[in-house]
């Protein structure tokens, strides 16, 4: 293995090292038959295959029930913003949204080109440093849907528990914490996630939606942004992104040899809590998101001045602590450390942080 950093970034991320070596292979000669990966048709049996043990193992890794698809859509995270409600929700139909950071504002803004937008809750105020817990906040019965963002990549906050309104439709976009702990699938009528966080390369968006859902979406829309011409083709109604789904298929299998989704949470939780500890340890950090709203994916934080943030980004990134740089929104320094993230990075990262403590506190 050649030297590697330790990478922080928020997105396209850390991938693990021997899905990278397995995709260097194949690429140039696929499981041996002469012909590279990206090469392939995505029609060819070789291919379809690969697709189909990709579904699978997304499948196995999460419990998907047998009555939902799971979809390849391109577009990223963010065509999804618009399909949700042009999909589900019908004319003149209402539905309501938890806005908990950048990624649901955006959401919100795209479903009001489609349908009456209720904003039940709104942290903006207090600069989504948190989420709601239970009972912060009711949905309309008329709504069609409640949708909700569960791991707020910018900010750092998640949801510890997922809204338990005895709503019939539950949406949200997991793109930054699937994955990294179990979820009961059976309590959604859709899950979206764009690959490049905790899945994979960017490129490909994973779709999971409630099979009878599907007959929702209008006649009248375009073609390519109807779920139900991707369930109804097996994602293969045009050209799928073949090598993102490719890589997805092999972190999945890197996934489940490595304990599955269980085994993920045991250790993000750890890893989480080694970095909290060293935040809490001094008031030289301060992490942004309230503690009861801590995300164990991303983890938000300031130091005394925004003069002090830029010299530790620089610092670190000198010493292999590599894309600590906060967003742009927000300011500040933020670790992002997805499954594929290793322990000993955030153990590097702690170290570093107490030494620079000291000697600029
Ligand atoms: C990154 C991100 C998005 C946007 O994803 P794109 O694939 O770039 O459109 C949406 N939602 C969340 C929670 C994200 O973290």
């Amino acid at each position: 293995m050649p030297e590697r950093i330790y990478n922080f970034s928020p997105g396209p991320s850390v991938l693990p090292y021997p899905v990278l070596q397995q995709a260097a292979k194949d690429i140039v000669n696929f499981n041996d038959k002469g012909i590279g990966l990206i090469e392939l048709s995505h029609r060819s049996k070789e291919f379809m295959a690969v697709t189909e043990e990709t579904e699978q193992l997304i499948r196995e890794n999460m419990g998907i029930p047998t009555n939902y698809k799971v979809l390849f859509l391109q577009g990223g995270a963010s065509s999804q913003f618009f399909m949700v409600p042009m999909n589900l929700l019908g004319p003149g139909k209402k539905a309501t949204y938890l806005n908990t950071g950048v990624w649901s504002k955006k959401a919100i803004k795209e479903a009001k080109l489609f349908g009456q937008i209720e904003v039940a809750y709104s942290s903006e105020e207090v600069k989504f440093n948190r989420v709601p817990q239970a009972g912060e906040y009711s949905v309309d019965p008329g709504s069609e849907y409640l949708y909700f963002v569960s791991n707020n990549t910018i900010y750092g906050t998640q949801f510890q528990s997922f809204p338990v309104d005895k709503h019939p439709l539950l949406i949200s976009d997991m793109s930054s914490d699937i994955l990294s702990r179990p979820v009961d699938v059976s309590r959604f009528g859709l899950i979206f996630a764009g690959a490049q966080k905790n899945m994979g390369p960017a490129g490909v968006t994973v779709v999971i939606i409630r099979e009878d859902l599907l007959e929702r979406s209008p006649a009248n829309i375009p073609t390519m942004l109807s779920y139900k011409t991707h369930s109804d083709n097996g994602s293969m109604f045009n050209t799928p992104p073949c090598f993102a789904i490719y890589c997805v298929g092999l972190v999945m299998k890197w996934l489940k040899e490595n304990g599955g989704v269980a085994a993920m949470e045991k250790i993000n939780n750890e890893k989480a809590e080694l970095l909290y500890k060293a935040i809490d340890a001094t008031d030289f950090y301060r992490g942004h998101a309230e503690k009861a709203s801590r995300s164990k994916m991303n983890i938000s934080f300031n130091l005394p001045t925004p003069e002090l943030e830029k010299q530790f980004v620089a610092e670190a990134t000198a010493v292999g602590l590599d894309g600590l740089k906060g967003h742009r929104s927000i300011g500040g320094c933020r670790a992002s450390i997805y499954n594929a993230f290793p322990r000993e990075g955030v153990v590097r990262l702690v170290e570093f942080m107490a030494e620079f403590a000291k000697k600029n506190g």
